[in-house]
């Protein structure tokens, strides 16, 4: 392997700036050449590919988003389409990928290794933690904190007017982030897709808070929950009690935003590092990630197929803290 790829592709997520840097300085330091694919596969077709300097990752460790871009590419799916990136990365004799992003990132290059024979290792690169194979994706942390800060001051208004608030928070169908920022912000009640809770029980748990004199109630909802999002439940609840002063809160993109965590940071640059010795090392259609704070390289398959499944302890903690 002389010439490496780099992509970021799907949401983007904090501390994928960090990654590309540690991959294109982990290359350097290997002597390989390392280029960067503008907008994850879309930039492949296109051939919107550049060598990368050490002037292109000068300060963009502490910026979040990806200054390679990210796209979604519908022509990605199709084998015309990964034919078309095929040839562009054979013009510029790029012979193996590190691709960052979620789980259709890392499904495209697990079918373009079965292809086209292009080693590739993926990079978790994901707010909403939702991938096997790493206890933390990249950017989950930052997404956490992100939402943290935001719940706290929805609280303040909250507990001026005594409030109940509905806030929704990223993740897609995973509540890995409404888990954290649940506990981080001391929440009512965390209502995640994984785990159904009737809403009686969610009336029952507000009723009994209330005669404890709580001065604040703040829910948070993971986004395409399966009993609704926050609003869906928001006017359930005003419905069972229409003497509450509800209010909904989407948190929305801010949460993909922002520099990323040092957490982020360092998670990032470890995995970055570990991608391109991975690569030199043969270990090919295979993603890096953490767990139990070592790197473990798990076969693509695996990481897109096998559930994660959200942490028990973390909910059962989280049920004792808010009653
Ligand atoms: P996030 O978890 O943040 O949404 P993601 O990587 O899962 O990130 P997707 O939109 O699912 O985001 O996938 C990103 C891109 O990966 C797609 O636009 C497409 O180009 C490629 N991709 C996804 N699924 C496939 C597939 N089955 N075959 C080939 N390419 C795919």
């Amino acid at each position: 392997i002389k010439k490496i790829g780099v992509l970021t592709s799907g949401g983007d997520a904090p501390g994928m700036n960090a990654a590309i840097r540690a991959v294109v300085r982990a290359g350097f330091y290997y002597n390989l050449d390392v280029f960067g694919i503008y907008r994850g596969y879309e930039g492949m077709i296109n051939n919107d590919i550049r060598k990368l300097d050490s002037r292109a990752i000068a300060h963009v460790l502490e910026r979040g988003g990806t200054f390679l871009k990210s796209a979604r590419s519908e022509e990605f799916k199709t084998p015309e389409g990964r034919k078309v990136a095929y040839e562009n990365l054979k013009s510029h004799g790029i012979d193996a990928l590190v691709v960052i992003g979620g789980d259709g990132s890392l499904t495209g290059a697990h079918l373009f290794y079965k292809e086209f024979g292009i080693p590739a290792v993926g990079l978790p690169g994901t707010i909403d933690n939702d991938l096997f194979g790493t206890d933390l994706t990249i950017g989950f942390d930052t997404a956490c904190n992100t939402a943290i800060e935001a719940i706290d001051k929805i609280r303040d208004t909250a507990t001026s007017h005594d409030r109940l608030f509905f806030v929704e928070v990223m993740g897609r169908d995973a509540g890995f982030i409404a888990i954290n920022a649940g506990i981080g912000s001391a929440a009512a009640a965390i209502l995640i897709p994984e785990k159904k809770i009737p809403v009686e029980k969610l009336i029952d748990r507000l009723k009994f808070r209330e005669k404890a004199k709580k001065e604040s109630n703040i829910v948070i909802v993971a986004e395409g929950g399966k009993s609704g999002g926050a609003a869906e439940i928001a006017e359930k609840v005003k419905k069972i009690l229409p003497s509450y002063d509800i209010k909904v809160t989407i948190l929305g993109h801010l949460q993909r935003g922002g520099a990323p965590s040092s957490f982020d940071r360092i998670l990032a640059s470890k995995l970055g590092v570990a991608a391109v010795e991975g690569l030199l090392q043969g270990k090919y259609d295979v993603m890096a990630g953490i767990i139990n704070n070592k790197i473990v390289f798990t076969p693509i398959k695996r990481a897109i197929v096998d559930d994660k499944t959200v942490d028990e302890e973390e909910l059962r903690i989280a049920g004792i803290l808010s009653t």
